[in-house]
């Protein structure tokens, strides 16, 4: 079950967001009465609670809002016992000064904004013995062990203990605990109004997570990088599961640079299958895969790691998923998908052009580089046997294919193009792998001199859907991704 949390700071705003909560699906809620910039009115927010309530006062200390006295404080949770809100919330040290009565159920809870204490369990002994029906212990934390630690403590508690950590890192354990048996876990009323650091909102974890469906058999899967909570990664497979009725979860996972191997080791304890990886692990995790592919070596990145039996697998999904969105733009211009022998331009020398660069190469094409940083350019054409271009000279070289793979174009400077519109030639087939904006200058100007396109769009879905076919065995749909990334996109972008 999700409990969500509300804080608003009238009694109105409080009512009106509750009813809208139970309207979309919440089964219990969280009044942080805290919030409420006068006395809280106990009685009037419980009248006709249409779900069951839980009532919290949050303290300064505990990062709550309450600004009246510690005994007005604690008034307000006996009133709410009177009142026979349906859990009070009350902090451990305080335990014994509010007894129980009624059919309140206790909720004893321990917060730390720090870190997880290495006495984790000594905690919670000492929250048992406060006569709780419920353990609430939220940490924060500081590592992938953190985490675990925490899980470990909810599995084995004697007493039902929600038990997870807050912050990027923690966001997982809010994801998990129910599966290791925490009754609830918290999420916000919505994307702005978090009341914890690392909260998710209810939406997501109901809609996108779907945390009420996670059993133990739900296999687990997630993405790596640093930051993470950009990444579509978690929107585009989440979704993918649910519409092929897949029992899968996956994770979005922060990793601070350094961390790939401890994170990844402690998390295959927990189940962890597969991940997707991102900036600025791509290297990491080739290295620490126990099994690199040709591809992924080839790169010098993975972008993809599969757990199986005992044995960490990695490739580079970017690297077909360049040679297919070619070969189906080739295929839908009644031109031959073979590539071999033609000339193709690859503009940029970062991550995305070397990827390919090397699959332009494995494809016997006669490759080009050009970088507006020249020496980048030639490094990566010496290790890949190729020509370089000038960047200044790249509108005078007639190919048969042109790659874009600078960030030139993407939003928001969606007015510049890595090629001038004049050096276009109808013959060229233009694949630029920036995604936002969907249709690029670069891509809208090719289309209007009669360039065959290809676009970052779909690179990106294949890639995503080859990593969704090595974790799950299944294929997720190319047009149902691609409609949920544009959907996404629109959203989070509108207008790009
Ligand atoms: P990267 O490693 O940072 O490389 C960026 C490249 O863009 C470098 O070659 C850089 O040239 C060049 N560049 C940046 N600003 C420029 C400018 N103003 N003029 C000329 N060249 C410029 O980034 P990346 O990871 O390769 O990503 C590049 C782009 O690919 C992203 O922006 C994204 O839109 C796209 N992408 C697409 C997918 C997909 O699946 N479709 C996936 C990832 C990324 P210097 O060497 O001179 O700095």
């Amino acid at each position: 079950m999700i409990c969500v949390s509300i804080g608003r700071s009238r009694h109105s705003a409080m009512i009106q967001g509750f009813r809208q909560l139970v309207q979309q699906g919440a089964e219990l809620v969280e009044l942080r009465v805290d919030w409420i910039q006068r006395r809280p009115d106990i009685g009037r927010l419980l009248r006709e609670r249409p779900v069951p309530v839980v009532i919290t006062c949050r303290r300064l200390q505990d990062k709550g809002k309450w600004f009246g006295t510690e005994e007005q404080r604690q008034a307000v949770l006996r009133e709410a016992i009177l009142a026979e809100a349906d859990y009070v919330d009350i902090e451990e040290d305080i335990a014994a000064s509010i007894p129980r009565y009624g059919r309140s159920k206790r909720i004893v809870s321990y917060h730390n904004f720090d870190e997880t204490p290495a006495d984790l369990e000594a905690i919670h002994q000492r929250m048992t013995a406060c006569d709780p029906d419920i353990v609430k212990i939220v940490t924060t934390a500081c590592s992938a062990a953190d985490n675990f630690r925490m899980l470990q403590l909810v599995r084995n508690a004697t007493v039902p203990t929600v038990g997870f950590c807050m912050g990027e890192t923690g966001t997982i354990s809010r994801l998990l605990c129910g599966r290791y048996g925490a009754p609830f876990t918290y999420a916000a009323a919505d994307r702005t109004g978090h009341t914890a650091p690392g909260q998710l909102s209810f939406a997501d974890m109901k809609d996108l997570y779907r945390y009420d469906n996670v059993t133990e058999a739900t296999r687990l899967f997630g993405v790596i990088g640093d930051p993470i909570g950009h990444s579509l990664s978690p929107l585009l497979h989440n979704t993918a599961f649910k519409q092929i009725d897949f029992d899968g979860l996956y994770l979005p996972i922060r990793i601070p640079v350094g961390n790939v191997p401890e994170v990844l080791r402690t998390y295959q304890e927990l189940g962890l299958e597969g991940v997707s990886v991102t900036i600025p692990h791509k290297h990491a995790a080739l290295e620490f895969a126990d099994v690199p592919d040709d591809q992924s070596q080839k790169i010098g990145a993975a972008n993809t790691l599969v757990h199986k039996d005992g044995i960490w697998h990695a490739t580079n999904t970017d690297f077909t998923a360049i040679i297919e969105t070619l070969k189906s733009a080739l295929a839908a211009a009644n031109r031959s998908e073979d590539l071999a022998g033609k000339k193709v331009m690859i503009l940029g020398a970062g991550g995305v052009a070397r990827a390919a660069v090397a699959a332009m190469v494995q494809e016997k094409t006669e490759v080009l580089i050009s970088n507006r940083s020249a020496d980048r350019a030639t490094a990566l054409a010496a290790e890949f046997g190729c020509g370089t271009i000038p960047w200044d000279s790249r509108g005078s070289v007639e190919c048969s294919i042109l790659i874009n793979g600078t960030s030139v174009g993407m939003h928001p400077g969606v007015q510049e193009t890595p090629f001038d519109e004049q050096w276009l030639r109808s013959e060229m087939l233009v694949f630029d792998t920036v995604y936002v904006p969907e249709n690029t200058r670069l891509l809208q100007e090719a289309r209007a001199v009669g360039c065959p396109t290809a676009g970052g769009m779909e690179m990106f879905v294949r890639q995503a859907a080859v990593q969704f076919q090595l974790f799950t065995g299944h294929d997720p749909g190319i047009s149902e991704m691609t409609a949920t990334l544009r959907q996404a996109l629109q959203e989070r972008t509108p207008g790009a």
